[in-house]
């Protein structure tokens, strides 16, 4: 069918039907589903005898060693729940180094000899799995032929329940471990460097005279941001379908320079879409809370409550999930890629990222009082030096061949890690490291009053779009996040080099506190002085897309790595290595493999989008030039022929090119074949894509192969 008739069958999709969710009354308790499939604290309670279950919560609540021996009542509990959901097997749910979650699923029924069979479901089945490890990337840790590899009961985050029309899945979160131990999933590292940043907290906390705290968690919300397009559209695209990105499109008239989209009210079918994506994953006790029209045509985002890190991380993957899910039951394909379309903002999420104690205190909020502010300009200043130092590796953990779209253009943070702080902080920061702060007088901001320290305001009001590190009133909100990107890997970065900054500080503190006639007053504004001095550079609260940005950047000694082969050598230098294995979250086999595993998927990214370019450029764009060229002739008239021709040929010409540079890849290091494909056969498709889209523009809609950019952005 011709892409003109596709788009008015796009456009007749309406909302009611057999998709159609019913509207239930709210007020009665049997309609609220929120967490109806998770295996959560509720549920547990209800199913486990009562010593177990409080020996289960101190695991999850205080971290406290599982006792194996609660295993078995635990597993014959979540086996009775998941049955009475109609649930027949059950997964290992984890995360292998590709990005994405997996799963294997065994059944409960067993035969019993009498010709019948019985569910069962062990402490040992549930605690541990050997899923066979040869398939998933691991850089070399496991070689093929040593394949084994567990999966862990996970215990923090809680089962859930995955429906399907035709049955249901208990999925069980687990940690993913080689049989020598090292870890292959990006959930083992998170957890470890949960343990770090508590522990590193805690004592400096003690510093301040908290001696209730026991635990301090990391806590995430993460915004994800998506495209969608009619279902249509993206099955003939073969583009989209091996790579997620378009390699051709000419740019439609109307972009989002109107500005008529972001915020804007959302379409019905899109709507009636979220809805149905919320409802699943309120049922998956994932705590969605907005949910609006982003600045691209076809573009949204949808946005959780925080949760401690590794439940905001496992339930992350479960939007995602969702999102692509649930959009094929409305026409509709979702797009998670960085940039999906050229010249259309491409597609982030922000990852929000605080410490809170077990007492309820958020340890990034400044406070009422001068002590918790003083509190909080201490962990601040921590969180400005973790990021001053470790820029470099925070751009590794976001350094994909789908970000280099991004990164670095004008829509998105720049490559340059910097910290916006927001006028107000950035002020008491400054006022600190002036040395104005140690003059003044006792009684207002601080109990150290002056007019250079404006009273901290709870909420920062401020926003800088182009700060790919921003504090936003209680928390950090790291910008540079692909949307297709998990949570665990950054968040793992984000805690550990914290970790790290605050035994800094601490170390700094308790040194000072230790002098005749100190106070912590003083003591704190001196160490937050010294650390602003040092680290203050990073800080920044300027148009991040500037050139003139860059320059300053440049002056003040900051990093500004491009593009991924430039980021991934970040995860193996000296001081990554020295402080991961400090804090024992990850060491230095653990951290090579993940460097490895990054460029390899670098290289076999491009390689796919290479080959696809091409072979798109023989069987579809070339041969309607062909019949384009055919048409023109047997016009007769020969300049058109003629314009058709010559951008034809060179169309061929770039082909061949590229056909070429992507047949030759050098044989050396990883890193060095990365580079060759970025300097030389990505440049080959960018060629190929100028001409390509060019002939877009001189093709008979009729005969052009592949829906364009105004169709796939704006027909819904
Ligand atoms: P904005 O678009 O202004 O950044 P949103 O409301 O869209 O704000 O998103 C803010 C995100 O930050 C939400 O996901 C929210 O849960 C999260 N968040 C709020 N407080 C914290 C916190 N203490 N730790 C981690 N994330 C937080
Ligand atoms: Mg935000």
């Amino acid at each position: 069918m011709p892409t003109r008739e596709k788009n008015v069958e796009a456009a007749q999709w309406f909302a009611d039907g057999p998709s159609a969710v019913e509207v239930v009354d709210l007020t009665l308790p049997e309609n609220n589903i929120y967490g109806e499939n998770v295996f959560g604290p509720a549920a547990q309670r209800a199913r486990l005898p009562k010593a177990v279950y409080r020996k289960l919560q101190a695991t999850i609540e205080r971290g406290a060693e599982l006792d194996p021996s609660i295993a078995d009542a635990v597993a014959s509990a979540m086996k009775d729940w998941a049955l009475a959901k109609g649930a027949t097997h059950y997964t290992h749910w984890f995360q292998p180094l590709t990005g994405s979650t997996a799963e294997k699923h065994d059944s409960f029924f067993g035969p019993t000899g009498d010709g019948t069979s019985l569910a069962e479901f062990s402490g040992k089945e549930l605690i541990q799995a050997e899923p066979d490890a040869s398939s998933f990337p691991t850089g070399g840790i496991r070689a093929t032929f040593e394949a084994r590899g567990y999966t862990a009961w996970d215990p923090t985050s809680p089962a859930f329940i995955l429906e399907n029309p035709n049955g249901a899945t208990l999925c069980i979160p687990t940690a993913f471990m080689s049989w020598t131990g090292e870890a292959l999933d990006n959930k083992i590292p998170l957890l470890r460097s949960m343990e770090a940043l508590s522990a590193s907290a805690l004592k400096a906390l003690a510093l301040f005279g908290d001696d209730e705290s026991q635990r301090v968690f990391t806590t995430v919300g993460a915004e994800q941001e998506y495209f969608l397009i009619d279902e249509q559209y993206f099955y003939a695209r073969p583009d989209l379908i091996n790579t997620g990105r378009t390699l051709y499109g000419a740019k439609p008239p109307k972009g989002h320079e109107l500005d008529d989209h972001y915020f804007g009210s959302i379409p019905e079918r899109v709507l009636a879409y979220m809805m149905e994506v919320e409802r699943e994953l309120a049922r998956l006790g994932v705590p969605i809370k907005t949910r609006h029209n982003e600045v691209a045509p076809g573009q949204y985002e949808v946005a959780p409550i925080f949760e401690s890190s590794n439940v905001g991380a496992d339930h992350q993957h479960l939007v995602m999930q969702t999102l692509q899910k649930v959009a094929r039951s409305y026409g509709l394909v979702c797009l998670l890629h960085e940039k999906p379309f050229a010249g259309v903002n491409g597609s982030g999420k922000h990852n929000n990222w605080s410490m809170g104690t077990d007492t309820g205190h958020n340890l990034l909020e400044p406070g009422d009082t001068p002590h918790d502010n003083l509190q909080f300009l201490f962990f601040a200043a921590a969180v400005i030096r973790a990021v001053d130092k470790y820029a470099g590796l925070l751009r590794a953990t976001v350094a994909t061949a789908g970000q280099d779209h991004r990164l670095g253009a004008n829509e998105a943070p720049p490559a340059i890690i910097s910290v916006y702080l927001g006028g107000e902080i950035q002020k008491v920061m400054e006022a600190c490291a002036s040395g104005k702060a140690m003059r003044s007088t006792p009684r207002s901001f601080l109990g150290l009053g002056t007019p250079v320290l404006p009273s901290m305001p709870l909420h920062a009001g401020d926003r800088n779009r182009t700060s790919p590190f921003a504090f936003t009133g209680n928390k950090f909100e790291f910008r540079a996040l692909g949307s297709n990107q998990e949570l665990g890997l950054p968040n793992t970065i984000l805690n550990t080099i914290v970790a790290e900054s605050i035994d800094h500080l601490s170390a700094e503190l308790k040194r000072k506190l230790g002098k005749r006639g100190a106070t912590l007053e003083k003591s704190v504004i001196e160490v937050v002085r010294e650390t602003y001095r040092e680290h203050g550079r990073v800080v920044f609260d300027g148009d991040g897309y500037s050139e003139a940005w860059h320059k300053e950047a440049e002056k003040r000694g900051l990093l500004n790595l491009r593009t991924t082969p430039d980021a991934l050598p970040q995860f193996i230098t000296a001081s990554t290595v020295q402080v991961f294995s400090k804090y024992k979250v990850l060491d230095k086999r653990e951290l090579q493999a993940r460097y490895e595993v990054y460029v390899e998927q670098y290289i076999t990214k491009v390689n796919i989008e290479a080959e696809t370019a091409a072979n798109m450029a023989r069987t579809l764009i070339l041969p309607a030039a062909l019949r384009q060229i055919a048409l023109a002739e047997a016009a007769g008239i020969e300049t058109i022929t003629e314009e058709i021709a010559s951008v034809t040929e060179e169309f061929f010409t770039r082909l061949n090119a590229l056909e070429k540079a992507n047949a030759n890849h050098p044989h050396g290091t990883p890193i060095k074949h990365a580079i060759y494909m970025r300097d030389t056969v990505l440049t080959a498709m960018v060629d190929l894509r100028e001409t390509g889209d060019a002939l877009e523009g001189l093709i008979a809609d009729d005969l052009w192969p592949l829906p364009k950019y105004q169709e796939m952005l704006f027909v819904r």
